[in-house]
């Protein structure tokens, strides 16, 4: 259980300026250039980042590169790779809070949440991969008698990581920690919009014993320190997560430099069904509301698409609209508080933009659409449920990031897949019935990465989370993820 004192305790440390990570060293950016870190708790610069150009992007490479080479990591005893690992998932755990508190300053998430998404989920899944470390085995094929297939399994060489600011850490975590268990080292940059935790966590990795080199860290913008880690020669994968804008700009990029695989965990717009016959209509309400209103709706997974059967849209309504009243937005780290600030101002805005054009196409308001503590000088809206949304809508086809309920009413099963289905979309779905066979058939016709059955979000790292559609390809967590890091080589030997 937190305690405010404790989270008090660091909520107003000093942030030193930040550095960049090469090797073993902290440094600055050659070109000094510099940003301010905003706190959307109150819009206050909390510290500076450093803005990286290509030059310092090679150099990260480059030194991923000399490590990975030189088998610091790569040609370490799986036991021993296991061990640090562990190690860092151990360090993690033991800077929790601090950790969350730097993360919630950067980019607003309610602490009670980003404890658990954030350096909680970050452990568990350095300890995850660094269990199966030492339990992945190469291959013997069942070729003729005088031949032997092999199939090794080898490290792709330096990963490239770019990340999103709603869960830096703990999609870093995904990326870094399954990049790591297969030998790779890696170069990562975090949004210039939440960068702080993930630089600690260089911290610990070096503490932990993690070769100087096998983990890099460039901060500053997309369009220059993104686009030149992108763009680069030398990186042989590069994973991200992030919108489908900027998906399809890499895809560019790789195609304009050394055909680097991309994979990608891009947004969403998820459909959430409740049908008549769902058992607790008042759970599923409850559910449903922090399904969508939970970290401000800056989660991919987010059930934005509310689709309810038409005799109890009304009635469900009714009941999410309560939920969604008596939900407290505020500091992220007032424990009081159910909802913490929007990551940025910009993000605001979008998110209001939104609404005033969903209103426009006839998309009725049924409570919020506004900032709130505008006086505190941070970014905060209020919870948002719009109903009477069209399928042709722009909020019905777009995902807002933002906290932002639609309702669309649906009349049968059939026009439930349909409407799930109607957009570019396909990384989550929620679905809420007491019909077995119909939930079935629902999971096979939904074209979604993930299917809720009468519970939205929450799994765990067994679980792969994989986009389709729009939503990208490849998968975070699970042993699936290690796919991503792993190149296959065949071997075939004349006996
Ligand atoms: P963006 O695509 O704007 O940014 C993601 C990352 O890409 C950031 O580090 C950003 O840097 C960087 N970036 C931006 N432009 C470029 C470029 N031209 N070249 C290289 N890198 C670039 O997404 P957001 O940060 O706004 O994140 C929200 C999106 O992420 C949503 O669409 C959400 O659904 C998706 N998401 C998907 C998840 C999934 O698992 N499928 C999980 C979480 C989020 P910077 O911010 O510094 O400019």
């Amino acid at each position: 259980m937190l305690d405010q004192k404790e989270v008090n305790k660091f909520r107003f440390n000093q942030i030193q300026n930040q550095k960049i990570l090469v090797g073993s060293n902290w440094v600055h950016s050659k070109s000094g250039q510099t940003q301010s870190i905003i706190s959307p708790i109150d819009g206050k610069e909390i510290s500076k980042l450093q803005v990286c150009d290509h030059l310092d992007v090679n150099d990260a490479v480059l030194s991923g590169r000399e490590t990975y080479e030189r088998g610091d990591w790569s040609n370490m005893p799986p036991i021993n790779r296991k061990k640090i690992m562990l190690k860092i998932a151990e360090l993690i755990e033991k800077n929790m809070l601090e950790l969350a508190v730097l993360g919630a300053r950067d980019n607003g998430t309610e602490i009670n949440m980003a404890l658990k998404a954030e350096p909680g989920s970050a452990a568990g899944t350095f300890r995850y991969y660094a269990e199966a470390i030492d339990k992945i085995y190469g291959e013997i094929s069942n070729t003729s008698n005088n031949f032997l297939g092999l199939i090794h399994k080898e490290p792709v060489g330096v990963v490239a990581a770019i990340v999103p600011w709603n869960f830096p850490l703990m999609i870093g975590a995904w990326k870094i920690a399954p990049a790591l268990a297969m030998g790779n080292s890696v170069v990562i940059k975090p949004s210039e919009a939440a960068s702080l935790s993930l630089l600690k966590l260089g911290e610990i990795c070096l503490e932990a014993g993690l070769p100087p080199g096998t983990l890099n860290i460039v901060t500053g913008n997309g369009r220059i320190t993104g686009q030149a880690l992108a763009l680069h020669m030398d990186v042989d994968v590069l994973t991200f997560t992030g919108s489908g804008t900027t998906g399809r700009k890499l895809l560019e990029y790789s195609a304009q430099s050394n055909m680097k695989k991309i994979y990608q965990e891009l947004g969403g717009k998820s459909p959430n069904i409740v049908f008549a016959d769902t058992e607790n209509l008042e759970e599923a309400a409850k559910v449903s509301t922090m399904g969508i209103f939970r970290n401000s709706g800056e989660v991919c997974v987010a059930g934005s698409r509310l689709l309810v059967e038409k005799e109890i849209h009304d009635e469900f309504l009714g009941m999410v609209y309560k939920f969604t009243k008596n939900l407290k937005i505020g500091d992220p780290l007032d424990l009081n508080n159910d909802i913490g600030a929007i990551n940025s101002l910009s993000q605001l805005k979008s998110d209001l933009d939104f609404v005033e054009k969903a209103k426009s196409e006839g998309g009725k308001i049924e409570i919020g659409g506004n900032r709130v503590l505008e006086d505190s000088g941070g970014f905060y809206m209020e919870p948002t449920i719009i109903s009477s949304v069209k399928q042709d809508t722009t909020i019905f086809q777009n995902e807002v990031f933002g906290p932002v309920l639609t309702v669309t009413p649906f009349e049968n099963e059939n026009d439930a897949v349909e409407l799930s289905n109607a957009t570019a979309f396909g990384l989550a779905s929620g679905l809420w019935t007491s019909n077995l066979s119909r939930a079935h058939r629902m999971i096979r016709k939904i074209k979604a990465g993930t299917v809720f059955v009468n519970t939205y979000g929450g799994s765990d790292n067994t679980l792969p989370l994989t986009g389709v559609k729009q939503s990208g390809n490849g998968s975070d967590k699970s042993l699936h993820a290690l796919d991503k890091f792993t190149d296959l080589k065949s071997v075939w030997m004349k006996i």
